[in-house]
């Protein structure tokens, strides 16, 4: 199943009118919000190994800069497409808004499958995308990132190419860049962290406290995997995780540095052997009996077929979008607390906002220092989000609606005093 196009689209664009309803904002939020500022279109040539030549199309959405500079990753993939890149870049707008960000939203996309290139036409590609967008982008006016399909080695060629442009070393202009180009080492795991602080909030909360709950993940990735790792840190008991290829659960708690040294050397969780441990299928991961859920692979995976078996009380989403709008009536009537995408997994886009501050000030952080300022920035949303949650009546609107509420309000307010509305 997919969430792309105009379902994903129309299904952000639905969340945003009852966030204007529940919060009492004017209909021009909506009128606003409901498009994005400006859309680019780049066609890039690449000179292909063979001799040829291939035309590959991008784009970059920059949805609203109310807030400031436009912020949101840059995917390659096959099946983008503009529509859907207009709703990546909407959800930005959101979650930038929510953690406090001195940022709009934007998103970018390219149309090709990057495991199909070589690797230096994947840096002809790179460089060919940011010389089309240098006049629209910059570290005070739009400032990309990593998403599906690309990474720091991207960044660092992309921000080079710019740097020649501009003639001078512009760090600022894309972040989760490789940590001797001026990134921070904690980009790494700094969205299945979050996750993670995420989810020990909400379990002090819901039971006083993480340590000794058992924890299933789907999707063992970048999130899936530090989602897990920091939760054991944090005293969780992952019992279960799992890849495309399937999972493994131990009612016991699994060995993660294990189970992770048999995903890099086999590819899938699935080899992992052990006494005490059997291996599961990747929806049988979403309903084995745990305290807490972490969907962190795809979108749409608990849907209403589903719903009704899920046993976690509490479902942190490290994915973007795993729960359909009928699975969260289903799970809210039922109690269980879904922690939504542009909370949960914001761990991600709060460190590029700490990278983007070191860049502009020439001047780092080190580790302890950098998490513990992740840390305090996303202590403060959860705080905002569950407070705002318990004015608008737990059991009348979800958790999500009342992060939307929180972003909405401080965009409007942004669009106020700026005199747009
Ligand atoms: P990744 O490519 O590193 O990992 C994805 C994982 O999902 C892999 O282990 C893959 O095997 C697994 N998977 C694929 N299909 C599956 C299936 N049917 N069942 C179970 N597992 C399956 O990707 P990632 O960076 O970890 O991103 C995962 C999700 O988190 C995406 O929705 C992404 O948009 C979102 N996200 C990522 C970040 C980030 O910083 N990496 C930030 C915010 C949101």
């Amino acid at each position: 199943m997919s969430l792309r196009g105009a379902t994903f689209l129309d299904s952000v664009l639905q969340t945003l009118k009852r966030a204007i309803e529940l919060g009492g904002y004017p209909q021009e939020v909506y009128e606003i919000l409901s498009r994005p500022q400006r859309v680019i279109t780049v066609n890039i040539p690449v000179r292909m190994d063979d001799g040829k030549i291939q035309v590959f199309t991008g784009y970059r959405v920059q949805h609203n800069n109310a807030l400031g500079p436009y912020k949101g990753g840059i995917r390659f993939h096959p099946e983008v497409t503009l529509e859907e890149d207009i709703a990546l870049a909407t959800v930005m707008t959101f979650k930038n808004a929510l953690n406090g960000l001195p940022y709009g939203g934007g998103k970018g996309a390219v149309a090709v499958d990057p495991k199909k290139l070589s690797r230096r036409e994947l840096e002809e590609l790179s460089r060919g995308y940011a010389r089309a967008l240098a006049p629209f982008i910059g570290p005070e006016v739009d400032i990309p990132a990593p998403d599906v399909g690309t990474d720091p080695q991207i960044m660092a060629w992309m921000v080079d190419e710019y740097s020649k442009i501009a003639g001078r070393n512009v760090p600022g202009v894309f972040t989760a860049k490789p940590a001797i180009l001026w990134g921070n080492p904690v980009r790494e795991y700094s969205t299945g962290f979050g996750v993670a602080v995420w989810a020990r909030e909400a379990a002090k909360k819901l039971w006083g406290g993480i340590e000794g709950k058992t924890v299933a993940v789907q999707g063992f990735g970048n999130v899936g995997y530090w989602a897990a790792y920091w939760l054991i840190k944090m005293g969780a008991r992952v019992v279960a995780v799992a890849d495309s290829k399937g999972g493994v659960y131990n009612p016991n708690g699994l060995d993660l540095a294990a189970v992770k040294a048999v995903k890099d050397k086999t590819g899938s969780v699935i080899n992992y052997d052990a006494p005490g441990t059997r291996k599961i299928t990747n929806e049988e991961v979403l309903e084995l009996p745990v305290d807490v859920l972490v969907p962190a692979a795809l979108e749409n995976v608990i849907h209403k077929g589903n719903a009704n078996n899920i046993k976690a009380k509490l479902i942190v989403e490290g994915a973007n979008g795993p729960t359909t709008a009928d699975a969260e009536k289903i799970l809210h009537g039922r109690g269980v607390w879904i922690l939504p995408d542009l909370a949960a997994n914001a761990g991600g886009v709060v460190m590029s906002y700490l990278e983007w501050v070191e860049n502009l000030q020439w001047y780092f952080w080190d580790e302890d220092e950098t998490r513990n300022k992740l840390e305090r920035i996303l202590l403060d949303t959860f705080n905002r989000v569950m407070n705002r949650w318990n004015k608008l009546g737990t059991d009348k609107v979800t958790i999500r609606e009342a992060a939307y509420v929180e972003a909405v309000d401080r965009i409007y307010n942004a669009m106020k005093v700026r005199g747009w509305i």
